[in-house]
């Protein structure tokens, strides 16, 4: 019998048609829609392979009723989403999509820093409501990006790239991570900064980059909010949770910072009525840091390499739990 697998979207590219060539039942949850949780729940004991996205919450429920599932494998680089330490005491391998999506992500990390602190989204609003009547000097001020000082939260393969852009902008680049990275500091022209609040009282922007772990949920919250300069601008592209969203809230709304600008935020979709989408000085993206015809088609073709290798018992090429292997 054809192996069963779950694939719970539509994937960009070939992937799916390079799937559907492999001697395997493949079913598809059709439409943008992530399937509701319990669709999701009743389809999974049936299936050995699932290839999911981050809206799918693998967690011990799901994985209790996933008797014959054999592989993981998600279409991200982020798996906070999965419980990895349940999928490895089942001998489940999981898979993710690193490196692929790394600069499109960047790309759109610097974007949303200039787009806030432009007023960009703002600006372009103020002329669709005819409220251009003539070039006007104090009106839609912005913050000056250029030799601005940047201060980057978890100096990954993502914040590299941004400490890249920002090189171009002549910004000075202040970072903050676990572990040092003295090559990057002398190729870049980086400063480590030891202490996060050290960090966030010195920089004018400050981007996140830390993957959503028990460490880093909530890193951000009202103490850290506090020490940023009333003028500095907050941009957040790694996950939602890595902020206390409600003392974004009311630091955006008080002044204590003046602007954000995110890709990600919690929950995923905002709740009907979130206030934080009606001020004026943050802008929210529906999380499209890597959503690029060229890296999405990646993401898709390295998340069936990965579905492939576990259903047929090989070592996932990119795997986040080696150990299941020991
Ligand atoms: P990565 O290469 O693993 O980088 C994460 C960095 O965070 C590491 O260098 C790590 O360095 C640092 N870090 C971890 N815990 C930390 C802590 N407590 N304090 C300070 N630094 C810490 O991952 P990546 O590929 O750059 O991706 C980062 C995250 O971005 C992903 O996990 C995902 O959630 C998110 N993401 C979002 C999108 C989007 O569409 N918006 C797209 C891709 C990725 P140390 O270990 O040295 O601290």
């Amino acid at each position: 019998m054809a192996q069963k697998v779950l694939v719970t979207r539509p994937l960009p590219g070939d992937a799916l048609e390079r799937l559907r060539r492999e001697p395997l039942d493949v079913r598809l949850w059709e439409g943008e829609e992530p399937p509701p949780r319990a669709a999701f729940l009743a389809l999974l004991p049936e299936m050995e392979g699932l290839l999911c996205l981050l809206t799918e919450r693998v967690d011990e429920a799901a994985l209790a009723g996933g008797g014959a599932l054999r592989v993981v494998s998600t279409m991200a680089v982020g798996y906070d989403h999965i419980d990895v330490a349940a999928c490895t005491r089942r001998g489940i391998p999981v898979g993710n999509t690193p490196g692929v999506l790394t600069e499109t992500t960047a790309d759109l990390a610097f974007a949303l820093l200039l787009v806030t602190a432009r007023r960009i989204v703002e600006a372009a609003e103020y002329v669709k409501r005819g409220r251009w009547h003539t070039w006007s000097p104090a009106v839609l001020l912005g913050a000056d990006v250029h030799h601005a000082t940047l201060g980057i939260v978890g100096l990954g393969r993502i914040g590299l790239e941004v400490a890249k852009r920002a090189r171009g902008f002549d910004m000075k680049v202040l970072y903050h991570s676990r572990v040092r990275r003295l090559e990057a500091e002398a190729a870049l022209g980086l400063t480590f900064v030891a202490s996060l609040h050290d960090l966030l009282g010195a920089a004018d922007f400050v981007t996140l980059h830390v993957p959503l772990g028990p460490q880093t949920r909530h890193l951000i919250g009202p103490a850290e909010l506090k020490a940023m300069k009333p003028s500095a601008v907050l941009i957040n592209s790694s996950r939602g949770a890595v902020v206390d969203q409600q003392a974004l809230y009311e630091a955006l709304r008080t002044g204590a910072i003046a602007a954000a600008g995110l890709d990600v935020t919690d929950p995923e979709p905002p709740t009907a009525g979130d206030p934080l989408l009606a001020l004026h000085n943050v802008v929210v993206l529906p999380h499209i840091g890597s959503a690029s015809l060229q890296t999405r088609a990646k993401m898709a073709a390295m998340a069936v390499d990965n579905l492939l290798a576990g259903l047929r018992g090989e070592r996932l090429p990119h795997c986040v739990n080696p150990e299941v292997y020991r």
